[in-house]
């Protein structure tokens, strides 16, 4: 069923900057139109979140149910493409997690954002960097890796490199298409260049997992992670903007460093958009106040961000607004292999936020559906 064509006024946010005039667009964006005299709302495209477990009361480990509610959650603050991503759980509950998450997108309902995947974040991770993750770490079997390219439905893996199997798993999993992902390690910086080069000879993509988060410090003698992250021009990052994971300077000095593969994640809990108070995840209690979550012992658990609001924050620290829009949608659909959006453009999915005066979110389209707002 083709819908008729809808027409936007506004100040159109473009890769390369901020052009007053129409959009116009069914499934698809079928017309720009710059016209200087036109004013109106901020129009976007829809952002893209590679790292987020939970929103609006549910949780990937949920199931579908949990991966519903964390997707209208986040639907209504701008996010129109999602991978939930699991947690360093038992083996059975995270395979159980795949499956809820292949149901929801069976049922492909139209009113939620699209979900072309899963980020399986650990078990192939260091125990000795877990952050919030609970201590279920595995080290990976060819079996295992084959259990979970079965499910056909996981797109990003989060791996510690110095990990015994990981190696071996990384090339099966980027020979599957899988983004590789480098996150939750001790790894030193050569090991992290010769993981790289292995992961790329694959065939395979490489990111790293919230830049700066369990994954220690840089040093002129030892630069670690972050270091070898930074130096590598072509690896995309994840980077958690909500200012308590990681402060200003430190965005900033990544952005700069990676202008074209630097992108903005949530890794929302399932507390987002609740409010203070106790919640949980994966299977531990976690306390939120003022808006950060964190364990019992005081370790960051998880944000409760949304990217309406990463958005709001790199405008405050001097990024332009369509730099920050990159951050949200263009180099994540780069990073993900999603040609078909993450930009204004001609023959895009017409997934569009639409902000007011204040940045906050007004309207959102999915495929040129509107989802969400007035
Ligand atoms: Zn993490």
């Amino acid at each position: 069923m083709t819908r008729g064509v809808a027409r936007l006024a506004g100040r159109l946010v473009l890769p390369q900057g901020v052009v007053a005039g129409w959009l116009e667009f069914s499934e698809t964006i079928v017309g720009l139109t710059a016209d200087p005299g036109v004013s109106g709302p901020i129009i976007l495209p829809g952002f893209i979140d590679t790292h987020l477990h939970g929103g609006g009361g549910g949780d990937t480990m949920d199931g579908a149910g949990g991966v519903r509610a964390l997707a209208r959650f986040h639907l209504s603050h701008g996010t129109t493409t999602l991978y939930p991503t699991t947690m360093t759980n038992p083996w059975d509950a995270i395979l159980a997690a795949l499956d809820g998450v292949r149901e929801v997108q069976a049922a492909a309902d139209p009113t939620l954002p699209d979900i072309p995947g899963v980020h399986l974040e650990g078990p192939f991770i260091s125990p000795q960097r877990l952050g919030a993750q609970p201590p279920h770490t595995l080290e990976p079997t060819p079996a295992q890796v084959d259990a979970l390219l079965a499910c056909d439905v996981i797109r990003l893996v989060t791996l510690a490199p110095e990990m015994p199997g990981v190696g071996e798993a990384a090339r099966r999993f980027a020979e599957a298409g899988v983004r590789v992902s480098v996150g939750h390690t001790r790894a030193d910086a050569e090991t992290v260049a010769t993981f790289a080069q292995s992961v790329r000879e694959a065939g395979g993509t490489l990111g790293f997992t919230h830049l700066y988060n369990a994954m220690g410090g840089m040093a002129g003698r030892e630069p670690g992670v972050v270091g070898a992250a930074l130096a590598d021009r072509d690896a995309y990052s994840e980077l958690i903007l909500d200012l308590h994971h990681v402060y200003p300077a430190s965005f900033l000095a990544a952005t700069h460093a990676k202008p074209d593969t630097l992108h903005l994640i949530t890794d929302s809990v399932r507390a987002n958009g609740l409010g203070d108070g106790e919640t949980e995840l994966g299977g531990q209690r976690v306390f939120v106040k003022d808006g950060a979550a964190t364990l019992t012992d005081g370790t960051i658990a998880g944000s409760t961000l949304t990217l309406d609001r990463a958005l709001r924050n790199a405008l405050a620290l001097g990024v332009d607004l369509a730099q920050a829009s990159r951050m949200l949608s263009a180099t994540p659909a780069q990073y993900m292999g999603l040609g078909d959006r993450g930009e204004l453009s001609r023959g895009k999915r017409a997934d569009i936020v639409v902000l007011n005066d204040d940045l906050q979110v007004q309207t959102v389209y999915v495929a040129g559906r509107k989802v969400s707002g007035d």
